[in-house]
């Protein structure tokens, strides 16, 4: 593996080869280090050592009719998770609050189901609208499932700047996660998100007894999409889902994952997302030389870390949070509303063709 090849192309924002990105994932303990060393350049290169912090907001949880594997919301699932009908405006309002004072600079505000009906959209932008009255200035990231005809341009213009909806693994190992819907519908939530000027947030989950070639399909197909940033989970074996017995990762295992798509995504925001504390352990504040964001205490059916512990964790590791009114992104990726321009292989950006 030609780790200073790699690190260079990740300098020029150049994405890693498929077989590179394998070979990554293919790397010995032994040369664990290194890796994470070559990864941290490209990540400072892009992002310094900035921490950007995120904040889930549930609005919905449980009820679900799709069939997802992984997921403690899926039909008839036995987990014992919490189910509730819809936060109310107000309700939402005060947790993206709690969540700005710990320090982050986006809520992102998640409703289990296949998608919003056209009420529902209306009920998130009255709860969007609640946000940016009590919390101004905070990033909203909206994360409702499969969007329909016209509902990414309400959610833009009631404010969100940005849409999440992760591909979850490759296209060719989707049917095995889940039935009632394909890796299409994803990628046209993906696009529907994008065309009406929204943030395309989407990433992926490790841990499901994929093959490596999945973990970087799905990365390169993330590249592909030229989302902004990619959230990276490690499964959490849910009781009573059908990955309840699944533990297919190490610590190590999770750092080569998170390099090797920061290798394949260099200047988009690689945020850590679910699992980090079951599969990381103590080896989280190595990912923060990988990572440029993480979620903030408690996120989505599972118990995060608290958030003090969270930013202790970050100034200890010599990290530092970014603040509000910072921008993310390299400048060349920035956009307000932006009419996107995707990339398209080494230094060729070409107009949508969404
Ligand atoms: S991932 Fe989303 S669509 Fe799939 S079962 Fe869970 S809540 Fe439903």
């Amino acid at each position: 593996m030609d780790l200073n090849g790699l690190v260079d192309k990740g300098l020029r924002g150049e994405s890693a080869t498929r077989d590179e990105a394998l070979a990554v994932l293919a790397s010995p303990d032994d040369g664990l280090l290194d890796v994470v060393a070559a990864a941290g350049r490209v990540r400072r290169r892009w992002f310094g050592r900035r921490v950007k912090l995120n904040y889930l907001v549930n609005l919905k949880s449980g009820l679900c009719p799709e069939d997802c594997s992984y997921c403690s919301q899926r039909l008839g699932s036995d987990t014992g998770i919490l189910k509730y009908t819809w936060l109310k405006p107000e309700q939402a309002a005060a947790a993206a609050a709690a969540g700005t004072a710990g320090g982050a600079k986006r809520v992102c505000l998640v409703a289990s189901g296949r998608g919003p009906t056209d009420r529902d959209v209306e009920r998130v932008a009255t709860t969007i609208a609640a946000i940016r009255e009590t919390s101004p200035g905070v990033e909203i990231c909206a994360c409702l499932g499969l969007l329909s005809d016209g509902q990414a341009d309400r959610l833009r213009e009631a404010g969100a700047h940005a849409y999440s909806h992760n591909l979850n693994t490759s296209e060719d190992n989707y049917a095995d996660i889940c039935t009632t819907h394909r890796f299409a519908d994803r990628v046209d939530t993906v696009e529907r998100s994008r065309r009406a000027g929204m943030s395309a947030c989407s990433g992926l989950i490790a841990g499901m007894g994929e093959a490596d070639g999945d973990l970087v399909d799905v990365a390169l197909a993330l590249r592909e999409l030229d989302v902004d940033s990619v959230p990276v989970n490690f499964l959490i074996p849910f009781e009573g889902t059908p990955l309840s017995e699944t533990w297919a990762l190490t610590p190590q295992r999770c750092l080569r994952i998170l390099a090797m798509v920061r290798f394949v995504c260099p200047d988009v925001e690689v945020r850590l997302a679910g699992g980090r504390e079951i599969h990381l352990r103590t080896l989280q504040p190595l990912a923060l030389h990988v990572v440029n964001s993480i979620f903030l205490g408690d996120y989505l059916t599972s118990e995060g870390q608290p958030g003090r512990a969270d930013l202790e964790m970050i100034a200890d590791a010599g990290f530092e949070v970014e603040r509000a009114g910072a921008g993310t992104l390299p400048a060349h990726r920035r956009h307000t509303g932006r009419v996107a321009v995707r990339r398209r292989g080494a230094g060729t950006d070409l107009p949508p063709n969404a």
